[in-house]
Formats: structure tokens, sequence, C-alpha cells
């Protein structure tokens, strides 16, 4: 080896466990985090240097291009990669795919773009704007956002006239800077959530933010965060629905900025939530978000802000937490136990748990906020890993909302209600309220089916039923997502009266719709939520609060706040504590205390309605009569005796191919590398849904006491680096469900 040349570890953007030396040529020293140009194989690829070595033994193929200056990753995210590589058995190379934004791993320059920013000179004069009304609102304008850089003055809403006359007048200057990130990632372009939505909710928080004075829980929550900043604490804040936990993250992250920090805040989903972004955007001037809609080159942008400290507080969904900070401080992940933190493809991680995994590397806080905890964080909480907080009480003396079960055994039900039900919703309806009602199920009816032959309509490609939708009439697969026109007579029998059985968000919308026709009706679920301008427009017009119905799936269930919500119908419980999965009753209690947490969030009290077959399940009861505290509490004994997480570690292997045959071949092949002491093995067996697209689908779940045990046995199975032709199969690691 040429004594000039350095060696540098590259990972290369392919699903491999390993890297690859390359040869600087020069000697040059290329520092961790530097991106380059290599070749790898027939290609030439964008990698990222991880590491430096002094020799290598191969003779090597040379870097052909350096396309940083300076490390675009700084070294602690290089330390977090190599823990996900190894945490979730994951491809390194992969790892650092999933990292860097789209546009970084095409290799796109990092140089920070500079450009004009007008900023307010200081004092609150308005001297001479009295009758120039333009001038007075861009300056109140200027003012509240605190700066505006040359390229957001049309979506400010200002020109740069009338900033020039404002210049001219001594009330504006301009400096040259880095962008600031005001209008960054505001859900505009393509998640279309922006405008209306986003400054309808602005005045509400502007109205708030101001008066709000903590409540003594709440206080005791925020002195113990503030105490712990620049220490690897995690705290588990443990507060019921309308207890104000924003309050409290927002007042921890303001006492991060004031001493210099940057603050990561992560949410289950913006489009469902944009008064979190409106308030955070209101109080943080230049917060930045980052979800699925921001386009990729906005991505890499907010990202470099991030990385060079410019952008100081991003709020942001799943991702995010893999974002660079120059200085984090705090980082919040609010609704923890939700499981969209769980990326479900590719690099499985659970951004909750690489949200603590960071913290504890940068020696910062994070909290972990929900009215549900999820038994994992609740387990480490119990152990003193977490410090616990709770709030018992909701903020501004709102009552929590009374539950009533509604034994529906042998009750005739309307399209799923009642008689009961259906008076009630007609109770609250005229007394000015609003009404929710929930059902886990989107589309008009679960199962079209012939009464003369008993044919059911199935998918030709999955082992999977048909769900019927009215609006347009469709059966369509929700599995692979086919849809074809629904049969005029059974194509069995002939028969020509198909039934539609069982119940989906259309059909009670039908019900309501057909009793109330004078009362708007809102549907939210994700068929209609593809259009977020529509939904936006639904959840404002409920913020109204004319009375009016909302029905809809989980996606109601997510931390909005309907004051005037005072009826909230669960019409069928039994499904959810039904499913097979151990997690589905820990869920399924969260998303009734979740959607039962919409009503009665002001002064109106709110009332529950729980329909069951099954009024004496002991998780409802346990749930109704002492809570989700209650619940958790009974639920953890049975995953104590189940040696089920969090009482043991867990790791499911999943495998699909065209063949059930071969599927079935790689599983087994995987359970003799697996197979040691102190691992336990349930199956291969196939998946519930076996085929699903016409792909066989298997699994494996691996159980063991301890984590060490787990880990040894996975590593095993990666380094067999299995291969079946046309087999996919994966590893995940802590999964949220095992299908
Ligand atoms: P959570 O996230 O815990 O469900 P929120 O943070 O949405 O609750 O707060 C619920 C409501 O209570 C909001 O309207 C908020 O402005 C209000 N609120 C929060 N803290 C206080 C307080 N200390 N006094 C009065 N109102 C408060
Ligand atoms: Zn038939
Ligand atoms: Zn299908």
């Amino acid at each position: 080896m040429h004594p000039e040349t350095a060696v540098v570890q590259v990972a290369v953007p392919r699903p491999l466990y390993r890297t690859f030396d390359y040869a600087v040529p020069g000697g040059r020293q290329l520092p961790p985090g530097v991106r380059v140009r290599v070749p790898f194989g027939r290609a030439n690829v964008v990698g990222v240097v991880i590491g430096n070595r002094s020799s290598s033994p191969h003779s090597l193929k040379p870097v052909t291009e350096v396309l940083d200056e300076t490390p675009l990753l700084p070294a602690d995210l290089i330390e977090l990669a190599a823990w996900l590589a190894t945490y979730y058995h994951h491809p390194i190379g992969d790892v650092y795919a999933t990292l860097l934004p789209a546009k970084a791993r095409r290799g796109a320059p990092a140089k920070p773009v500079e450009q004009t920013v007008w900023l307010p000179t200081g004092g609150d004069a308005n001297d001479g704007l009295t009758r120039a009304p333009k001038q007075r609102q861009t300056l109140a304008r200027l003012r509240c956002l605190g700066s505006i850089a040359d390229t957001e003055i049309a979506v400010a809403g200002v020109t740069r006239r009338h900033l020039a006359a404002l210049e001219s007048k001594g009330l504006a200057r301009r400096a040259i800077g880095a962008p600031t990130s005001n209008f960054e990632g505001a859900l505009g372009d393509k998640g279309a959530v922006a405008g209306e939505g986003a400054v309808a909710a602005e005045g509400n928080a502007a109205a708030n933010a101001e008066n709000i004075q903590p409540t003594p829980a709440q206080a005791t929550a925020i002195a113990a965060i503030v105490a712990s900043l620049g220490k690897p604490t995690t705290h588990l804040l443990d507060g019921v629905t309308g207890s104000g936990k924003t309050e409290v993250y927002l007042r921890a992250i303001a006492e991060v900025l004031r001493r210099g920090g940057q603050a990561l805040l992560l949410v289950p989903e913006i489009a469902l939530t944009p008064q979190t972004l409106a308030v955070l955007q209101q109080r943080f001037k230049g917060a930045a978000a980052l979800h699925s809609a921001v386009a990729d080159a906005h991505r890499f942008d907010i990202w470099r802000k991030c990385a060079s400290g410019h952008c100081k507080v991003l709020i942001g969904t799943r991702s995010a937490v893999l974002t660079p900070f120059a200085n984090l401080g705090i980082i919040v992940v609010d609704e923890e136990h939700d499981a969209s933190f769980k990326q479900g493809d590719g690099l499985r991680y659970s951004a909750r748990d690489v949200a603590v995994k960071r913290g504890s590397a940068l020696s910062i806080p994070v909290v972990l906020g929900s009215a549900t905890p999820s038994l994992d964080s609740l387990e480490n909480a119990q152990r003193r890993r977490y410090r616990y907080l709770r709030l018992p009480q909701r903020a501004g003396g709102a009552a929590l909302p009374a539950y009533r079960v509604h034994d529906i055994g042998n009750v005739r039900l309307d399209r799923g209600f009642s008689p009961q039900l259906h008076e009630a919703v007609a109770r609250h309806l005229s007394a000015g309220n609003q009404v929710l009602v929930f059902i886990n199920r989107r589309g008009y009816a679960p199962v079209l089916f012939c009464p003369k032959c008993t044919w059911q309509a199935q998918c030709g490609h999955c082992d999977a039923k048909l769900t019927y939708h009215r609006s347009p009439r469709q059966l369509r697969c929700h599995h692979c997502d086919r849809r074809q026109a629904p049969p005029t007579c059974c194509p069995q029998c002939g028969h020509e009266e198909l039934v539609a059985v069982g119940e989906g968000t259309q059909r009670a919308e039908e019900a309501l719709a057909e009793r109330h026709p004078q009362v708007p009706l809102y549907r939210i679920d994700r068929d209609t939520a593809r259009s977020a301008k529509r939904l936006q427009a639904n959840l404002a017009a409920v913020r109204e609060g004319q009375p009016a119905i909302l029905v809809g799936t989980q996606m109601l269930a997510k931390g909005h706040h309907f004051p005037k919500v005072t009826l909230v119908a669960v019409l069928n419980a039994d499904a959810g504590f039904l499913s097979a999965d151990f997690r589905a009753p820990e869920r399924t209690a969260q998303l009734i205390v979740q959607v039962a947490g919409r009503a009665g969030r002001a002064a109106l009290a709110g009332e529950v309605w729980i329909q069951t077959h099954n009024p004496k399940n002991p998780n409802l009861i346990a749930l109704i009569e002492s809570g989700y505290r209650g619940f958790a509490r009974h639920e953890r004994h049975l995953r104590a005796a189940a040696q089920m997480p969090p009482f043991a570690s867990l790791a499911v292997v999943r495998a699909d191919s065209r063949s059930a045959d071969a599927t079935m071949e790689l599983l087994t092949h995987a359970a003799q590398l697996l197979d040691a002491p102190g691992v336990e093995l349930l199956g291969p067996a196939p998946a519930p849904i076996a085929r699903r697209a016409d792909r066989h689908h298997g699994q494996l779940m691996v159980v063991s006491e301890r984590r060490s045990d787990l880990h040894g046995a996975l590593t095993r199975l990666e380094q067999a680096e299995l291969k079946a032709p046309g087999v996919r199969w994966s590893i995940d690691v802590d999964p949220i469900d095992t299908f």
C-alpha cells in the first residue's frame, strides 16, 4: 500500500451488514460524517465515511469524489447509526439511507444558503404610520414573525415595497443571514393543510398563551424537567386527557431555548393535529416542521438548519428523531404510546426508544407524554428507569367524562346503534351539543354475503374478505387495495339480494344522517382524510361549536380538542379486545380512553357510551372501574404470567414469497440458527392473514428473558446471511404487533 494513501471505512447505500474500505488519494484524512462518491459494483454510489483505518490488507479502490468539506453528520449521529444497526439488526448501509434525506442521499451539496433577511428594528413605536395602514400591517407581521427572509415575502403576506418603506423610516432593516424557518414545512404544498386551518388555530393559541397560569401539578412537572436539563433523565409524563401536557412541554422547551439549546418535539401525525404545530409556531418563532408531506428539497434544508443550530425548535413525526442538531437540549415525545412511532418496514425503529437512547447519549432529558402510557413505559417508570410525573386532573377544571357500559347482547341494533344510544344522540344534539361516534372500520360493511348459499365476497389475492364501500360503490380489499365493482347478484347461485353484514363508518354515517338530516355530519377516516384540506376544514367547522356529528375511526382519537362534544359512543368495543395480538387489549384500552377524552373537555360534562356484547370482559371492567391505570395493572399481571414484553424481549422474523413452502423453509432454517438456551421460539407459522397480494407470509417469534440472549440469537441469524430465491425476510426487534 502506498504510504501516502489514507484508508476510510464507508457505509454504502446497500442492504449489507458491513462497511467497505476505500483509499483516499493524496493521503487526505476524511473525518467521519463526510459523504463520498465511491465505486461499488458497477455503480458509483454516495456513501458516508464512518471511520478511518491506518492501512488495509486489501488493495483498495479509490474514493472518486469527496462531497462535503465538513462532516454532514455530527459524531453523535454516527454513533446512533451504529447503535441502530446493532440493536435492530439492520444493515448499516440501509441505516444511513434511512437517516439521510433523499436529496442528501443523491449527493446534493450542503452549502448553507445565505440570503437577505428583513428584521424589525427595536422598540414598538408605530411612528408616522397612522396614515399608512399597509405599512403598519407589514410592521406588525414582521414583529410577530421576528424576521422575514427575502424568499418568504410572499408567503408571509407582505410586499417588498412596504418592507422597503419601513426600512426608509428606520423601522426595519436588512441583514445577510441564513434564511429563517418561519414557513418551512408549514403544511403547505402537498399536505395542503397550511393556510386556513393553521391560521385559524393560531388565533386560539394567541388567546390562550399569555394568560395560562400552570396548575400545581404542571408546575411540579415543569420544575422536575427543568432541573434535569443537561442530565440523561427520561420523564414519563402521565397526564389524563386535557390535563395540559402541552403547556408543560412548552415551558420546558422555552427554558431550553433561553439557555441557548435546541428542542425536538415528536408527534404521531401532524396532519391530524395542526393545532399543536400552530401553537408551537406561535410561541416559538421559527419553529420548523418535518413530516411526510414536506418536500425533499425542503427536508434537506430544515435538516441542515437543525444541524447548524439555526433552527431552534423542530416539531416532527417519527423520522425527525434522526435529525442532526448542533446543541439539542431536550426531546419531547407526545402521545408516546402511539403505534405510528414505530416504523413498519425497512429499519423498524421505534422513534420513542431512539429518543430515549439519544437523550442518554447526549445527556439531555427526554419527556414521554401520554394519557395512556404504554405498558413498556409504565414498567420503566416502575423500575425507576424513568421519572414518573403525573397530571391527575384536567386543566381549567373540566371533569373527566362518565363511562357507561351498554350491553347489546339481546338488543336489536339499527346499523350498529341500540335504540337507547340513538336516543342519547338525539338528546345531546337537541341540547345544542356535539356527538362523536367511534367505529374502527372504514367502508360501509366488512362483509358482502349471499343469504341463500352463504357465498361471501373474498379477495382473489388475499386470505381476506372484501369490504363493501358505498361512496363510491365498490368492493375493496383493505390488504392489497384492489378494487372492483360489487356484483349485482350472487356469483355462485345467482340470488339477487346480497346482504351487507356488519358496520363500517359509512353505514354509521348513513344511520345518523337519516335521523338527523338537519345536523352537519363529518365522517373522518382514511378515505375522507385523503384530502388534508377537507379534513382541516371539517375539524375547524367542528371547533366552531354548532351542533354536529362526527363519525370516524381512530383518527378521531388523536389529540383533538373538541370543547362542545358531550357524547362519545364506541359502537363496538369487543373487536379490539378479541384480536390475537398480545398488544391488542392495550391498544384497545388506549383507543377507548383517547376517544373518550375528546368528550367534555370544556365546561360541559361528557358522557361515554361503550356498546359491548361482553360486558363482563375483565379488561373492560378494569378500564371502566379503575381507569387506564387500573387496566394497566390488570394487563401487567397477564403479561408477566405469559412472559411477554415488558417482562421479556421479543423479536419477530417475518418472511414472504409466492410459495408457502419457500416461506416456511426459510423460516425453518432461521429457527435452526436462532435456537439456543435462553431463547424461546414460537413458530414458524403462517401469518394470521397468510396470503396477501398473492404472497405467502409466515413468521417466527423469538422470546428471551434476557435481551443479551435475544441479541446473540439475532446476531447468528444476521451473520448467516440467509438467502432463498424469491423470498423476502426481515427482523423486527420490539415489534408492536405480531402479525
Ligand atoms: P393534553 O395534551 O394533556 O390532553 P392540552 O395540553 O391539550 O391537554 O390542554 C387542554 C386544555 O387546557 C387546552 O385548551 C389548554 O390551553 C388548557 N390549559 C392547559 N394548562 C392550563 C392551565 N394551567 N390553566 C388553564 N387552562 C389550561
Ligand atoms: Zn348465493
Ligand atoms: Zn387483497
